[in-house]
């Protein structure tokens, strides 16, 4: 018992110091409760009904839809929205937010979690719902290792079999989870096609994972998503629980969606028009995910659709600022599928905008950007609303470099490496801009940016 006291005063004394210093470190407090007691998390998290979110794409804004539910619902909920997803990280949320005793004082959580540390999270965790999204690729140095992080999905799914797995039916990697691990299992999905089905696509999964004979499809979403078929061993995309039949209107504010679902708890098949107040075919899938789920663990579909009907972005996935009277929409973009989407978001708006686009190399983006060869770029630069295009970034040269070959002319696209200036630039625009970071420019813009709006630091929020 003494150690668990210590790692719990030890992580809070560590959080505290953290925050007095104006510092938003967020994974150190829960290495330092491991030292004291390694498991900490799962005496911290015992007893509590946790909903878990992994996958590539998507996990904060799902988080965040069932986060909102909860509290729209008055269910006191702990979730990680500060993006600390691996496990020092989550250890320091539960174990900062129990009691001196190591005893949890909230009874629900939404957590997003890495995909590679879900193997050691589920073990101690053992949520009673677990999403996963999506499996892409995520940089091109990772290429081929997205079978990889498939299979460390697995094992944390093996290490909690009463978790119930909510699972994308379109996704051909993500569903052939349910294969071989006891879960009981849930699908959610898309059925009809979107976009142009004629158009190339960039897939990260084009042979069976059973067999390897190639796909055949009868109708696509977008990337690698949609009604897959195996010819050869006859694999496929399941009927999915919860199902967006039908994407009635889509525009900057939001989506209508012809929604069916059959709650598991309640038994009963519903079938309604629903709003999920954020915009583009990607949303969609995460708000199926968060109905799914939501139900799932035994709630009232009512307050999951309360919330997807005035759901706030999350955190630097698609985040709105006021740059005074200058309104700055900031999309995150880590790979390609994820950077197309984005772009589809942009060009569908239909109204003249600034584009910025901000690249860097760190660690925690991936080292090689090659992968921006693969996302189609042409398409932004063949968008006539597209007035102007700024980019910045410590790779902002390559950046540059993609947009020359995608077809930009080249008056129409400025280097701007000091972030002060590119602030300044995007005012003088006088058009509504339309931000794609990767992930560390994505923090480095929004530091700069809240110091100019009024938006706050986001250990703060
Ligand atoms: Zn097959």
């Amino acid at each position: 018992m003494w150690r668990i006291i210590c790692a719990v005063a030890a992580c809070k004394a560590a959080r505290l110091l953290l925050r007095i210093g104006g510092r938003g470190g967020t994974a150190l407090p829960g290495k330092v409760a491991m030292k004291f007691a390694a498991s900490i998390l799962a005496v911290t998290s015992a007893g509590m009904e946790i909903i878990a979110v992994t996958g590539t794409n998507g996990k904060t804004t799902t988080a965040r839809m069932l986060e909102q539910a909860f509290s729209h619902a008055g269910k006191a909920c702990l979730s990680n929205k500060t993006g600390a997803n691996l496990l020092s990280g989550i250890t320091a949320e539960f174990t900062a937010n129990a009691d001196f005793f190591g005893k949890p004082r909230v009874r629900y959580a939404v957590i997003e979690c890495d995909e590679g540390a879900l193997k050691q999270v589920m073990p101690l965790l053992r949520p009673k719902v677990l999403i996963v999204t999506n499996l892409f690729r995520d940089q091109l140095d990772r290429y081929g290792e997205v079978m990889h992080t498939l299979d460390a999905v697995r094992l944390g799914v093996k290490a909690s079999p009463e978790t119930i797995l909510c699972l994308n039916a379109d996704c051909s990697l993500t569903a052939s989870l349910a294969m071989d691990v006891p879960n009981p299992v849930l699908y959610y999905g898309v059925n009809e096609p979107q976009g142009d089905q004629g158009e190339v696509r960039l897939s990260d999964a084009t042979h069976c994972i059973r067999c390897g004979a190639p796909y055949e499809y009868t109708y696509h979403t977008y990337a690698h998503l949609g009604g897959f078929v195996c010819p050869s061993c006859g694999y496929r995309r399941m009927q999915p629980h919860t199902a967006a039949e039908k994407i009635l209107r889509t525009d900057v504010t939001g989506t209508d969606v012809t929604l069916k679902t059959r709650p598991p708890v309640s038994g009963e098949e519903m079938r309604r028009d629903i709003h999920v107040a954020l915009p583009a075919l990607y949303n969609v899938y995460n708000a199926l995910a968060a109905v799914t789920a939501y139900t799932a663990a035994g709630h009232p579909a009512e307050e999951i659709l309360a919330a997807l009907r005035d759901i706030s972005s999350s955190f630097g996935r698609m985040e709105t600022f006021d740059l005074q009277g200058t309104p700055v929409q900031m999309i995150l973009v880590k790979n390609p599928a994820g950077c197309n989407q984005a772009i589809e978001y942009v060009t569908g708006t239909e109204r003249d905008y600034c584009a910025v686009i901000l690249l860097n190399d760190r660690t925690a983006d991936g080292h090689d950007i090659s992968w921006i060869w693969d996302a189609e770029y042409e398409k932004l630069c063949a968008d006539p609303h597209a007035r102007w295009i700024l980019v910045s970034g410590e790779r902002a040269e390559d950046m540059r470099v993609r947009l020359k070959y995608a077809g930009a002319a080249k008056e129409r696209v400025t280097l701007e490496k000091d972030l002060a200036k590119l602030i300044t630039r995007m005012k003088e625009s006088g058009l509504p801009v339309m931000v794609l970071p990767n992930y560390t420019s994505m923090l480095a813009l929004r530091s700069a940016l809240v110091k100019v709006t009024d938006k706050k630091e986001f250990w703060n929020m």
